[in-house]
């Protein structure tokens, strides 16, 4: 029998199901798993067997007596960023400020996850409020990447795409407001969605720049991720930016072929500071969709140009306005100090790290009213001219293929000290937010270096199905997802 370590989601539902191995031994199994390397890898800030082990036995009931029949990844294990609210439990959005926050609220996703009966195994370490693309900003631990422990896992989704690379989950709930779940997925040999903005409720998602954040699932491959992008999406009437569309069905993208669909690459996204081996595996893949049946045309997405100052001015307008909550009062720390100024001063000081308060600071800065014209206003322009080319592409193509990120993993501590190199590694996936478009990463190969390297699918809006589907026929004729680390 195939490990259950090497199993899908999917896979592991339908053995629960037919009563082959039970949800209990299921949850073991990944705990084994999670106390033999966690001190290694440092994937979760918190991991809560009890609640876990009480999960377990009402969604056991519920399969056996035939309730939970529906629901594609019933029984499953499933980690969550800890941006995201769950109930009593610690959310701690890996900043001092939050950390001993616990929610009185779940987060939409986390009824509908609950719901489809899986299991909440833990939170997972995360930049610093989704603030950076390595985990290095947590204010708790630092992640390192399962397939090398000296590199990092990227970000700022790292400990939910290292959980699954390191087999100490089947899946997990990302946020990715400018890459944060396609980056970590890439650099850990993991698939991860972003999905169109607004099909996925963000009530309950700890905000940074709410026109950008969206949640999304990780997983081992294409069809786990639609499993649980087909649980999680639907309109909220908690959130005013949710919307009404056709429900997606995981199901429908097993009947799809790339046969006559139309590739478009943008020539942009091969440009300079692309690492050599990156472009090499992005070009084979592009072939492997031509033998598939794909035609493929390059085209030109020079709007790029404008991709990472037009995200870092808007992420942070919003993110400074949406981190003033945080007072010493409202929520988790506050520090000793004399009046109330002093509380608000003192607290922030010292409940933000180094990162937070670099972009609260520029997000003041670019709204304040010398510079809003400036700068704020120009972002929005900006933002209009890459949603048109982004359309203008979609008139003509199907869907796009290009790199997620310009390299592997980069060794921790290296980029740190260099926020503008960091920043400007962005440059792939941040236009995909600004535009509000789904992409999903998979893995496509490994560098010299033995690190994986991701392969970026961008669709149209609400068209998730065709980038799951292509990436699904691309996952049934290669076993670049299949491939695991060589620390395991
Ligand atoms: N790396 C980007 C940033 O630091 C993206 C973060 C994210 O998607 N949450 O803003």
């Amino acid at each position: 029998m195939m490990k259950l370590s090497e199993m899908t989601g999917i896979e592991i539902s339908k053995m629960i199901k037919s009563g082959e191995i039970s949800v209990k031994e299921v949850l073991q199994d990944t705990f084994d798993r999670i106390d033999k390397t966690e001190k290694t890898f440092n994937c979760y800030v918190t991991v809560d067997k009890e609640y876990a082990l009480q999960q377990a036995e009402k969604v056991q009931k519920l399969i056996d007596s035939g309730d939970l029949d529906d629901s594609p990844l019933a029984g499953v294990p499933i980690a969550v960023k800890d941006n995201i609210c769950v109930k009593d439990k610690l959310t701690t959005c890996s900043s001092k400020i939050l950390y001993n926050f616990k929610p009185v609220y779940n987060a939409t996703v986390v009824e509908k996850i609950q719901k489809a009966g899986m299991i909440i195994i833990g939170k997972t370490n995360m930049d610093e409020f989704a603030m950076g693309s390595t985990t290095e900003t947590s204010a708790f631990k630092i992640t390192k990447n399962p397939w090398n422990e000296s590199k990092v896992p990227g970000g700022s989704s790292g400990g939910s795409a290292a959980c699954i690379a390191a087999k100490e989950s089947v899946i997990a709930l990302g946020s990715d407001t400018g890459g944060s779940i396609r980056q970590p997925a890439s650099y850990c040999g993991v698939t991860g969605l972003k999905p169109t903005y607004g099909t996925v409720s963000r009530y309950g998602l700890v905000a940074f720049a709410s026109s950008l954040d969206q949640i999304g699932p990780l997983g081992r491959d294409a069809l786990d991720c639609a499993a649980l992008y087909e649980i999680i999406s639907g309109k909220d009437e908690k959130d005013a930016t949710s919307m009404e569309f056709d429900k997606f069905s995981f199901s429908d993208i097993k009947n799809y072929s790339l046969k006559g669909k139309k590739i478009g690459v943008p020539t942009s996204y091969f440009g300079k500071g692309l690492a050599p081996d990156v472009k090499q595996r992005v070009l084979e893949s592009i072939e492997i969709f031509k033998s598939l049946g794909a035609e493929v045309e390059e085209f030109d997405l020079d709007i790029i140009k404008y991709a990472v100052p037009t995200y870092y001015i808007i992420a942070c307008a919003e993110a400074c306005s949406n981190l003033s909550r945080y007072d010493g009062i409202k929520y988790g720390y506050s520090a000793d100090s004399k009046n109330i100024l002093d509380t608000f001063i003192k607290s922030r000081s010292e409940g933000f790290g180094l990162e937070v308060k670099r972009r609260i600071m520029l997000g003041n800065f670019v709204l304040s009213s010398g510079y809003y014209d400036a700068y704020y206003n120009k972002a929005l322009k900006a933002k209009k001219l890459i949603q048109d080319a982004f359309f203008k592409a979609f008139d003509k193509y199907d869907f796009l293929v290009g790199p997620v990120a310009p390299d592997t993993a980069p060794s921790i501590g290296e980029n740190l000290s260099d926020p503008l190199k960091m920043y400007m590694a962005d440059i792939y996936t941040v236009m995909i937010n600004i535009a509000g478009v789904p992409a999903l990463s998979i893995p496509c190969g490994v560098d010299k270096g033995n690190m994986p390297i991701g392969l970026q699918l961008i669709g149209k809006p609400l068209d998730e199905k065709t980038i799951l589907s292509a990436a699904y026929e691309f996952q049934r004729n290669t076993d670049f997802h299949k491939q695991c680390s060589p620390l395991l």
